[in-house]
């Protein structure tokens, strides 16, 4: 047996993929399955994005690139989020990584260390409380709970910021919950923050993914708050780009080559030609993104109604993102239980809400990115099986 590093029996994992591999051994065996489980658009990348990246690779973009992005990119994306959030950014504010993903990563390794303590969100994405773990950090999890429509919860935030917070992380629209926090309580929590020096990941990637009007809001809007916050944005949702592996950070220029160092010492740069057809995602026509929202959003009143018409389930209405994520408590099951019965016995592949942290216990998470024929049909196949 081999003797790993310590970290590695902390690291979690993210559990989409070990589903995802579940239903697919499934579907060998000749068994229908509908995939409610992984959180990913289910529509093409834009056909602008990809001629971009076709006309990038045929004029020779086949090298490495600067760490932190093409300068190209970098103004792009500055730009783009300046615009985005109301607040002017620089290019060299911004680095540029294969994925969002690796940004969580290099943040919490840049900045955390045993004894610092990190407040996520729970039910939240998983990597947070990973990481934090793996690099001996202190999770200090912040329970999102239904009563309060997944909002965060003032007075239980406040308790939970210490001397020793090191870093709040904010994910809004949020996964697994598609609440998206308002202006009214990211001002409350900044409040609370001003006397203490802790960092802030605003991990924003679902912003342009907002229904009924809603709108986000980023702290880095708020006095004091732009040098203290990354954001975390990328193109996977937005653009339906999660193959690519495009995303990025936005930080203070004394964070920035901190993280770049980290770039060149793992991936050394973002794939050439994908930074290429990022510049025409972010500057090129927006109406796909619009035409996939508002798919999107057929489909969420779709899946909240039918959720609420099972016996013993309870879906909130999510303001983004493209989850449901429906109280199960009243069928009397554990998420797992309920999670592998209707993989099983239903073909309906989901996610229990403790793969998203202990206090996603009694809830399952449905992605909404599939068509409204396999979202009816799901919807049909857990009544049967709950009959
Ligand atoms: N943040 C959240 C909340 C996410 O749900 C995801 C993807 N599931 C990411 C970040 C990372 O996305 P990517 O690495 O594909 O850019």
């Amino acid at each position: 047996m081999i003797k790993f590093a310590d970290g590695i029996g902390r690291l979690g994992t993210e559990t989409a993929f070990e589903v995802l591999a579940k239903a697919r051994k499934l579907e060998a065996e000749g068994k229908n399955i509908i995939h409610l489980e992984i959180g990913e658009p289910d529509f093409t990348t834009p056909k602008n994005i990809c001629d971009a990246a076709i006309r990038s690779l045929q004029a020779g973009d086949t090298h490495y690139t600067p760490a932190p992005g093409i300068p190209e990119l970098r103004k792009a994306i500055a730009d783009y989020v300046s615009r985005t959030r109301s607040v002017q950014f620089l290019p060299d504010e911004v680095v540029m990584t294969p994925g969002a993903k690796p940004i969580m990563f290099f943040v919490i390794l840049a900045l955390i260390q045993q004894g610092d303590e990190v407040i996520y969100p729970n039910p939240g994405f998983p990597i947070y409380e990973s990481m934090i773990n793996f690099v001996n950090g202190t999770p200090v999890p912040l329970q999102l709970k239904q009563e309060d429509e997944f909002n965060i919860n003032i007075d239980e935030f406040a308790k939970l910021v210490t001397k020793k917070t090191k870093l709040v992380i904010i994910n809004s629209p949020g996964n697994p919950t598609g609440k998206n926090i308002p202006q009214s309580v990211i001002e409350k929590m900044a409040e609370i923050l001003k006397s203490s020096d802790a960092f802030i990941l605003s991990d924003e990637i679902y912003s342009r993914i907002l229904y009924d009007g809603a709108k986000p809001f980023s702290i880095t809007k708020l006095d004091g708050f732009k040098d203290r916050t990354i954001i975390l944005d990328g193109f996977s949702k937005t653009y339906a780009m999660t193959g690519w592996r495009a995303g990025y950070g936005v930080m203070n220029l004394e964070l920035a080559p901190v993280i770049s160092k980290l770039m060149v010492n793992s991936n050394s740069c973002t794939n050439a030609f994908v930074q290429k057809a990022c510049i025409e995602a972010l500057n090129g026509p927006q109406d796909e993104v619009d035409k996939m929202n508002a798919e999107f959003d057929k489909r969420r009143k779709i899946i909240v109604d039918g959720l609420n018409s099972i016996k013993g389930f309870n879906c909130t209405t999510p303001d983004g993102a493209f989850y449901a994520f429906p109280s199960i408590r009243e069928t009397g099951f554990t998420s797992k239980e309920l999670a592998d019965k209707l993989l099983y016995e239903a073909g309906v592949a989901c996610l229990g809400g403790t793969s998203f942290g202990k206090f996603g216990e009694g809830f399952l998470r449905f992605s909404y990115a599939n068509s409204v024929e396999n979202i009816n049909e799901a919807i049909k196949r857990i009544k049967n099986v709950l009959k």
